[in-house]
């Protein structure tokens, strides 16, 4: 199974038996993110090969240990080794093509924001809305 970043600069393959998923809501994948939670793998760190781009890994350690890796490219979150053990942590959206797995596990949900919490009522559209102003009425509860 292979997977890149947003610019595709940075590529890696992921070899051996093919993990689940799990998401992480905690507040700091929150912010590693962008969004709601984190959602990855976990494999041993012998199983990830980088097929180009590894000098383009950017990383960021926070004081309580905790490590992000990114292309400093475009910003896309890469595998990274985990604190505990010899493990890499596989974003599950840069992994291509049909991935014949599926999310196991939520972790940290005690941390999900209120408005992933408090969710219930979503319009849900199968692409983009067709039309802008209609989508900001929506948005602006109008
Ligand atoms: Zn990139
Ligand atoms: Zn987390």
């Amino acid at each position: 199974m292979k997977g890149k970043c947003l610019c595709g600069q940075i590529e890696f393959q992921v070899i051996g038996n093919f993990s689940k998923l799990y998401q992480c809501h905690c507040s700091i994948c929150q912010k590693a993110t962008g969004t709601a939670c984190s959602s990855g793998l976990i494999t041993d760190i012998g199983n990830v090969r980088w097929i180009s781009g590894s000098e383009k890994v950017s990383s960021f350690t926070k004081e309580n240990g905790f490590r992000t890796d990114f292309c400093s490219i475009c910003g896309s979150p890469v595998p990274n080794k985990m604190n505990i053990g010899d493990y890499m942590w596989i974003p599950a959206g840069l992994l291509q093509g049909p991935i014949d797995t599926e999310i196991v596990a939520h972790i940290h949900t005690e941390s999900k924001p209120s408005w992933e919490k408090n969710a219930k009522h979503c319009k849900i559209f199968s692409g983009e809305p067709d039309n802008i102003e209609k989508f900001m009425r929506l948005l602006h509860n109008e």
